[in-house]
């Protein structure tokens, strides 16, 4: 089997290497929990590199949001409640909302993104 993240060899059964797997680890620990700068810091403590760590956000498994997506969603939300506001964005609002500022229009078309900008913060929960 290959990593359905980063395509490296993960294991017999295993879909997930144990690069991406501590990845999703980790987000699934902290996400709602902090914000996205905090879960960079826990990210370069456990010596994962934005590469590794891009891979599995940006990830686009079966066409659904990606765990960007989702983090997004989780944040702006946890954000807007903290605001007084609903805050009931759910990760297809995010994906939309991003596929639409890439100009992809709906065609699931792998968008370019900001992988080759390093150090730049990515455009999203930036408000
Ligand atoms: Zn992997």
């Amino acid at each position: 089997m290959r990593c359905t993240y980063c395509r490296a060899r993960a294991g017999l059964i295993r879909r997930t290497c144990a690069t991406c797997a501590r990845v999703i680890e980790i987000v699934d620990k902290s996400a709602g929990n902090v914000g996205f700068q905090t879960l960079v810091d826990i990210f370069k403590a456990e010596d994962l590199s934005q590469q590794q760590v891009d891979r599995v956000l940006d990830a686009q498994v079966g066409g659904g949001p990606t765990i960007r997506d989702r983090l997004t969603s989780q944040m702006t939300n946890a954000l807007m409640r903290g605001l007084g506001m609903p805050g009931r964005q759910s990760p297809e609002d995010v994906r939309r909302v991003r596929e639409s500022m890439n100009g992809a229009s709906g065609q699931g078309t792998y968008t370019p993104n900001f992988h080759n900008s390093q150090g730049q913060e990515p455009p999203t929960g930036a408000h």
